[in-house]
């Protein structure tokens, strides 16, 4: 096997979502959101293990990641953040997910569904409040949960909303996104709803909002330990530990005079006499090319600094100042070694992006390795 792998602690994953959990509103459950593979960690894994601790609802992006999850023998609630397409409500009813909903087409599609069925189908009503994304805004709510109420095999079990600037220090913002919400849930009592589950509050707003806690919270990023570019900077943070560690191995070193160009286009041209090693992790696995002479890993629990193009499946690393570094030396793109450490976030700010995307982005030819769950 290539020595290239994602360690994926098992461990962190549920502390954090007990974390999490002890930090909501009392009364709040938790959704652990697995979309996107688990934000990369491997969707199957994680929800087996948060499932052996008592995870209260899991959140997927799409239908056929919730099917995932069933045909894996997940049983708790599976809630489709992003509804479902044209054609998959017969797969929602079969597979017992519960879909966000937000247009008349769609309702009228489950309610026939369901009927056939002979069931009746819970969905959750999305309310858009300030994200201008998926989500019926809270101007047409009226009309449009008027609408609803001619189909009767579906029933309005839950409302949700998003936000949109939770992580921001200031918070008026999402102040005015919890009355908006507040609003949608009076709109809704007003012609008869009972809706159950009302929920609004991502990782950021978990955090710094626990006026959004409602009866239900949503957290990704915080579950996987992302949190520098996820919440705001105030209050601190809960204890969360990074869930990914990103590690290769060197499989060639070589000394090489001052002046030699490495890599690609030769963007890089040794200064100085070089001790000069390739690790096999490349920009398929999810290693960015913006960080071509301008990333780092750890070697020996030393930093080392990428020299030359990122390229698709290989990555030259300087090791001049690291003498112990030989053939096999573990090199650690993500995680702690000795008393260096590189986080996501630090490799995600080094190419102005966010953690988020470093995570989602790290290749399925990447193994993931499990600790015991
Ligand atoms: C992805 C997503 C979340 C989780 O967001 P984090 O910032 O990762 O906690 C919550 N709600 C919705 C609707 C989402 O799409």
């Amino acid at each position: 096997m290539r020595p290239t792998w994602a360690a994926i602690s098992l461990e962190a994953l549920k502390e954090n979502y007990s974390e999490i959990k002890r930090n909501l509103t009392a009364g709040t459950q938790l959704m652990a959101v697995i979309k996107a593979n688990a934000y990369g960690h491997g969707a199957v894994e994680c929800a087996r293990a948060l499932e052996t601790i008592g995870a209260d609802w899991f959140g997927v992006a799409l239908i056929e990641e919730g099917i995932e999850l069933r045909k894996a023998g997940i049983s708790k609630p599976v809630f489709c953040l992003g509804g479902f397409w044209q054609g998959q409500a017969a797969t929602a009813v079969e597979s017992g997910l519960t879909p966000a909903l937000f247009r008349i087409d769609s309702a009228q599609e489950l309610n026939t569904i369901a009927g056939e069925a002979g069931r009746t189908l819970d969905y959750h009503l999305k309310v858009d409040t300030g994200m201008g994304r998926l989500g019926v805004p809270v101007s047409e709510l009226r009309e449009f949960a008027r609408r609803l109420q001619e189909f009767k095999n579906i029933r309005l079990d839950g409302v949700l909303t998003h936000f949109a600037d939770a992580d921001s220090d200031g918070g008026n913002y999402t102040a005015r996104q919890v009355s908006d919400f507040e609003v949608a849930l009076r709109i809704l009592n007003d012609l008869g709803y009972s809706p159950y589950w009302k929920h609004a509050a991502n990782s950021a707003g978990i955090h710094a909002h626990s006026d959004s806690h409602f009866n239900l919270a949503r957290a990704g990023a915080t579950l996987y330990g992302l949190t520098r570019d996820v919440l705001a900077r105030r209050p601190d943070p809960f204890a969360l530990s990074p869930v990914m560690s990103l590690h290769s191995k060197i499989i060639m070193l070589k000394s090489v005079p001052d002046g030699t160009p490495l890599g690609y286009g030769r963007s890089f041209i040794t200064k100085r006499a070089s001790r000069i090693a390739t690790i096999p992790i490349g920009y398929a696995d999810g290693l960015r090319r913006g960080l071509s002479n301008n990333g780092q890993v750890i070697v020996c629990g030393r930093i080392a600094e990428i020299v030359g193009r990122v390229s698709m499946d290989l990555t030259i690393v300087d090791v001049t100042d690291i003498p112990q570094a030989e053939i096999g030396s573990e090199v650690v793109l993500i995680g702690t070694q000795g008393s260096s450490r590189i986080m996501a976030e630090d490799m995600a700010e080094r190419i102005g992006t966010i953690s988020y995307e470093i995570v989602t982005g790290i290749g399925s030819r990447v193994p993931r390795i499990y600790s015991s769950p």
